[in-house]
């Protein structure tokens, strides 16, 4: 069987995006953050003997699965969260653990009979109740000086790094999540924690751009109120880690309310961010339905801002609730809304062709095709069609799907039944229309929600499949003419969120950059795999508001900036 993206691979394109930064943009860095530290201590009586001592950031490197302790390590975190099925957990508000009437089962994609957990069917009240507590929180936290705050994500990333096994084996199962994708979303997490606490230090040192003769001219980030916060369970560590802790460095309070999917690894953070000593209430844990907790939650005057990252429909849904506003509410709410995708890779006539199979090969189904970045629709030149076609199927044929525990599994299953029969029903559909079915094309196992990696071919440009976002391993390949019409067809649906091109010829290049509409553009790389920090994440058009998740821009969308003049005398 042909290797596809190694550890190595990975740990090679990690180090070289640190290679990146420069040393004159590491400078700046840590000079911000010593202005900051230095802020900080004239605002406090008993300041640094608390602080953390900071370092430039670097992305967390990965897990060596090679080394036999640490596969042991893995294992004996798994076997400890198989013994804890069933468990129940608490909703907590106000650090209260709270149960509710009816729960909620989070199931184990690869053998649905296994109930994870036990969690709570959040209710109405219990959201208005969490609302209340947030509030009355957010007239103290937000009075918390930034680095004290960013010491908190400082210490977290700390915890994560100690329990990293842990939150790995809780997706592993939760959520069917291979070993080495699950390490990445924990390494993603820690990520975000330290970049983030290290953007609120600067945010906090900001400069008037002008200073007035005879005035102190300033300008402050100061926090917006609650927030609520509503994470997918497709990147249920990173993603919901990186909201959460983005919105409470800047000194929000929030509700956090998980995927009904993926519950276990909410309260994983939760558990995180307690051991960090993080103060009751600044983080408000209500799972439950998104249709009765999270509507209550972001309908309610009282609510500041929605961060949310799902499916197009509910990202809609939301910003349409959103934009009401209701006796009571004297703001305009804010909506950071991460989307869907249906990504695309171009591979040229032009292209290393076995550097275009592999990538477009780990992008297509890398955690099953599950990830907003996942490359759906490979569109390849004419004059490379078939050759493209045939060496994709070879690889994709010797893909092992089984349990996502089992380390020689690259494939787990999809996330549930309902995700497995949609999935399956856009394959009939894509042949219905014409589709050529290539690879895959069924259920790889009845035990779990398995589905054989799928490549369909001879795909039209404007096909369902071309389209509707599938979120599962299914591939669309597209021919196309000449290079514009690959770039034609590219651009032809309303997401905009990752893409990437394989070609040598730097003309291609050069058009792609300024005509492939997309919010994370690859060249001669997968598209999938962005790491925080060098890939500001978030797309354009129906992929969302652009965020860009794990960027310099990302914390701003928590803040708001006073400006305070001062008269001289
Ligand atoms: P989803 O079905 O839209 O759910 C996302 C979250 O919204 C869940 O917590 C869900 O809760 C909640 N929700 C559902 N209905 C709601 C409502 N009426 N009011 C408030 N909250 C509600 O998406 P998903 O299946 O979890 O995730 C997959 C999608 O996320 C894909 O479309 C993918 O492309 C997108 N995604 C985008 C990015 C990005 O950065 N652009 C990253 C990752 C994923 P329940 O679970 O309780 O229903
Ligand atoms: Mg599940």
């Amino acid at each position: 069987m042909e290797p596809f993206l190694s550890y190595h691979d990975i740990k090679k394109e990690k180090i070289t995006n640190l290679e990146r930064m420069t040393d004159k943009q590491a400078l700046i860095q840590t000079e911000a953050l010593l202005r900051a530290t230095k802020w900080f201590t004239t605002q406090n009586s008993k300041p640094e003997t608390k602080l953390m001592k900071l370092t430039k950031f670097k992305n967390e490197p990965y897990t060596d699965w090679s080394k036999p302790a640490n596969r042991k390590k893995q294992e004996l975190a798994i076997a400890k969260i198989e013994k804890q099925f069933g468990k129940e957990y608490p909703n907590i508000i106000g650090g209260e653990k709270l149960t509710a009437k009816e729960k909620l089962h989070s199931l184990n994609p690869s053998n649905p009979n296994q109930v994870v957990g036990v969690f709570q069917k959040g209710t109405v009240d219990d959201a208005l109740k969490a609302l209340k507590v947030a509030e009355k929180k957010f007239a103290e936290w937000s009075k918390v000086p930034p680095a004290k705050r960013a010491d908190y994500l400082f210490k977290a990333a700390k915890i994560m790094r100690k329990r990293r096994f842990e939150s790995n084996a809780t997706m592993i199962i939760e959520v069917g999540k291979n070993w080495m994708e699950a390490d990445g979303d924990t390494a993603e997490a820690i990520d975000f924690l330290e970049f983030y606490g290290r953007e609120m230090l600067r945010y906090a040192d900001q400069k008037a751009a002008v200073q007035l003769p005879g005035e102190k001219d300033e300008v402050v980030y100061i926090p917006l109120g609650v927030g609520i916060v509503i994470p997918p369970w497709n990147f249920p560590f990173a993603i919901l880690a990186g909201m959460t802790t983005a919105a409470v460095v800047a000194g929000n309070t929030v509700i956090l309310k998980p995927s009904s999917d993926s519950p276990l690894t909410g309260m994983r953070f939760m558990e995180v961010m307690e051991e960090a000593g993080l103060p009751a209430g600044v983080i408000n844990f209500v799972a439950g339905p998104g249709s009765a907790v999270g509507d209550t939650l972001i309908k309610h005057p009282k609510s500041r801002f929605i961060a949310f990252t799902g499916s197009k429909e509910v990202g809609i849904h939301i910003n349409t609730e959103a934009a009401k506003v209701l006796p009571g509410q004297i703001w305009l709410k804010r909506v950071v809304a991460e989307m869907g995708g249906k990504d695309s890779i171009i591979v040229d006539s032009e292209a290393n062709f076995e550097e275009a199979v592999a990538g477009v090969t780990v992008s297509a189904f890398g955690f099953q095709g599950q990830k907003c970045s996942a490359c759906s629709r490979a569109i390849v030149d004419a004059k490379i069609y078939d050759k493209f076609v045939a060496a994709l199927k070879k690889r994709v044929d010797a893909i092992p799907v089984g349990e996502a525990k089992d380390l020689s599994n690259y494939m787990g299953p999809v996330i549930n039944k309902g995700a497995m029969e949609n999935i399956m029903r856009y394959i009939e559909v894509a042949q219905k229309e014409g589709g050529k079915l290539v690879s895959g094309g069924v259920r790889a196992s009845e035990d779990g929600y398995f589905i054989r990696p799928t490549v369909i071919a001879n795909v039209e440009p404007k096909a369902t499949i071309s389209q509707e976002e599938i979120f599962g391993p299914v591939l669309a390949v597209i021919k196309a003419k000449n290079f514009d019409h690959a770039l034609e067809i590219a651009n032809n649906t309303e997401y905009g969120l990752t893409g990437a091109v394989y070609s040598k010829n730097k003309k291609k290049i050069e058009r792609a950059r300024t005509e492939f509409h997309v919010g994370n553009l690859y060249l001669n790389r997968k598209c999938t795999g962005a790491m925080v920090g060098a890939h500001p994440f978030g797309g354009f058009n129906m992929s969302g508001t652009d965020s860009k998740a794990g960027g310099r821009d990302y914390l701003l969308l928590f803040l708001q900036a006073k400006s305070i003049a001062t008269k001289i005398k």
